[in-house]
C-alpha cells in the first residue's frame, strides 16, 4: 500500500482550478469599468481556467480545433453536427464548469448532466446510465460503459456481466449492491458495445471525476483495461496493472479483470478473487 493517511490528507482528491491570482491582473492593473466587482473577476477566472483545462483535455486526446474558426487542424473526433451537442444544460459552457463544478450532491450532478448531448453517444442511447448505490460508499466499482441491458434499464451492471459483479459483491465480499457505488467511465452505451472513443471519454470524464469526488470512496476497483487505463492515464496492459495497489488522486485503486472478460475466460476468476481478497483485507484493515 503506497498511500499513508498523511499522503491522503495532502493529496488533492480532485483538482479544481485554484490559480486565480496568477491569471488575473491585480486590481490596479485592470480595467475596473469591465470588472468592477470581485465576483465578476472570480467568475471570469473560473471560466478562463475551466476553458484552459477543457482545451488541454481535448488536446490530450488529440482534438485540436476551435469552434467557429473552420480550422480543424487535427482531430480524431467527429464534429458535432450542431451546437446542441456541445451542451446538456443551459449555461454549461465547458464540461467541468458551472453546474457540474458546483454540484454538491449526486442528484445535483445528475441534474447538471441533463439530457446530455456533449458527445455523439447520445443519439443511440435509451437511458443515460449515471450510477447506482450508496452515495457515501467506502467502495466504488468503475466499469467501462453501459451495455444493452444497462442502456435499457438505466442502471450499470445489470446484464450477465453485471450478475457476475453482483456475485462478487454479495457472495465474494459479503456486501450488498446498495452498500457500494457503481459507475462507468462513459454514461451512454457505445454502439455495438465498442470501446468508447477519446472524444467521448473526454466529454464524460469530468462527470466520473465529480462522482468520485462526491462519493469519496476509500477504495476504487477499476473493472477492466479501459477503466483502469482511463483512471490512471496509462497504456499499460491490465495483465500488468491488476492485483497491485495504485493511487487515483490519493484514493486506493485496485485494477482487476472486467466481469465480461471473466464470462469469456472463466479460468481467470481465481485471479480476480485474489485481487478482491486484497481489497477485503484493506477494508478490514481500515475498519480495525
Ligand atoms: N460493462 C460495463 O463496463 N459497464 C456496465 O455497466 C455494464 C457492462
Amino acid at each position: 500500500m503506497a498511500e499513508s493517511d498523511a499522503d491522503k490528507q495532502r493529496a488533492p482528491r480532485y483538482c479544481y482550478p485554484s490559480t486565480y491570482s496568477a491569471k488575473i491582473p491585480r486590481q490596479s492593473q485592470r480595467d475596473t469599468s469591465i470588472l468592477s466587482i470581485p465576483s465578476d473577476r472570480d467568475e471570469l477566472a473560473t471560466l478562463v481556467t475551466s476553458l484552459r483545462r477543457h482545451l488541454q483535455r481535448q488536446e490530450r486526446v488529440g482534438i485540436r480545433f476551435l469552434w467557429g474558426t473552420g480550422d480543424a487542424a487535427q482531430t480524431n473526433s467527429v464534429m458535432p453536427e450542431d451546437e446542441t451537442q456541445l451542451s446538456g444544460t443551459e449555461g454549461d459552457l465547458f464540461s467541468d464548469s458551472s453546474a457540474t463544478y458546483k454540484a454538491q450532491t449526486l442528484e445535483e450532478l445528475r441534474t447538471a448532466i441533463g439530457d446530455c448531448r456533449r458527445c455523439k453517444l447520445w443519439s443511440g442511447r435509451t437511458h443515460l446510465v449515471f450510477g447506482v448505490g450508496n452515495p457515501e460508499a467506502n467502495l466504488m466499482f468503475i466499469g467501462e460503459g453501459p451495455g444493452r441491458d444497462e442502456d435499457l434499464q438505466g442502471e450499470p451492471f445489470v446484464g450477465r456481466a453485471g450478475q457476475l459483479l453482483t456475485d462478487i459483491i454479495t457472495k465474494g465480499m459479503g456486501l450488498r449492491r446498495e452498500d457500494v457505488y457503481i459507475a462507468n467511465v462513459v454514461k451512454c452505451r457505445p454502439p455495438e458495445n465498442r470501446n468508447p472513443e477519446p472524444d467521448e471519454v473526454a466529454s464524460c470524464e469530468p462527470f466520473l471525476k465529480k462522482q468520485i469526488d462526491l462519493v469519496k470512496p476509500e477504495i476504487i476497483i477499476a473493472l477492466g483495461k479501459f477503466a483502469v487505463q482511463t483512471l490512471l492515464q496509462t497504456k499499460a496492459p491490465i495483465t500488468k496493472l491488476r492485483g497491485t495497489w495504485h493511487s487515483y488522486h490519493g484514493i486506493k485503486l485496485m485494477p482487476t479483470f472486467h466481469p465480461a472478460y471473466l464470462l469469456r475466460n472463466p479460468g481467470d476468476k481465481k485471479l480476480v478473487w485474489e485481487d478482491i481478497k486484497k481489497v477485503i483485507k484493506e477494508m478490514h484493515g481500515s475498519n480495525a
